[in-house]
């Protein structure tokens, strides 16, 4: 076994007990495994194991991986979420490559989506960034703007709102990240209460999964446990 498959083994492990121990049933929580910077074979070693769902950061790289994907291996049937920042100008080909994106945080963004999103692909499956912790350096809307760029996902034809996503701050004591998840966790209730589909809660990485887990998170996203550190700068 490689150590790619040997890292998805232990998470999934993780993520068990951390379900078993907050009384969770088995596979509520999905592993998003992050393979931004990492190349085609780390994430084709890891498909061969089970894994399906992948997160890319960068957009053009992204779409590199994805196309070679279908072509190459198109009976893995792998699915592709964007967690990264989104520039206006990148949205289409976001729009014609991902079946999901996490980050979208501003009006603008969602409606070029809609529009660019082909019409023989299904909607694309999509979660609002939210800034829990209301610092000004992070991505991510807060208060009202939520239940307002809500509205608008809903009535959009091609976007499907899924739920929530964020990154909070790293604070490495479990009941901080609790208090921050739980607040993430009502957010999505409240989306719930007034939107159909609402069922995801992309939170939770390395340092951080436990507490998520506890708060209710279906997502966990987890890069470096997986493929190991990311050896060239978080730039593109
Ligand atoms: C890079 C990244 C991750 C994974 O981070 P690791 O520390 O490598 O596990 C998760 N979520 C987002 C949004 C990221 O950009």
């Amino acid at each position: 076994m490689s150590s790619i498959q040997q890292n998805i083994e232990h998470i999934t492990s993780q993520i068990e007990s951390a379900q078993q121990k907050c009384g969770r049933p088995r596979e509520s929580v999905q592993l998003l495994a992050v393979s931004k910077t990492k190349p085609i074979e780390a994430i084709l070693d890891a498909a061969q194991c089970g894994q399906r769902t992948f997160g890319e950061n960068y957009v053009q790289e992204g779409v590199d991986k994805v196309k070679h994907f279908n072509q190459t291996h198109p009976e893995l049937d792998l699915e592709w979420h964007f967690i990264g920042p989104i520039q206006s100008n990148k949205t289409r080909l976001v729009a014609e490559h991902f079946d999901w994106v996490h980050t979208i945080d501003r009006t603008k963004t969602a409606q070029r989506l809609n529009d660019q999103r082909p019409e023989n692909m299904p909607p694309l499956q999509v979660l609002i960034q939210v800034n829990t912790s209301g610092e000004q350096s992070k991505s991510g809307i807060s208060g009202n703007d939520i239940f307002t760029l809500a509205e608008l996902i809903s009535s959009l034809p091609n976007l499907t709102l899924r739920g929530v996503m964020s990154i909070p701050a790293n604070v490495p004591d479990y009941q901080s990240q609790l208090a921050e998840f739980e607040k993430l966790a009502e957010l999505k209730q409240q989306l719930a209460d007034k939107h159909d589909n609402i069922d995801t809660l992309s939170m939770g990485m390395s340092g951080d999964m436990d507490a998520a887990i506890h708060a209710g998170s279906t997502m966990v996203r987890i890069g470096t446990a997986i493929f190991g550190a990311r050896d060239y700068p978080k730039s593109s």
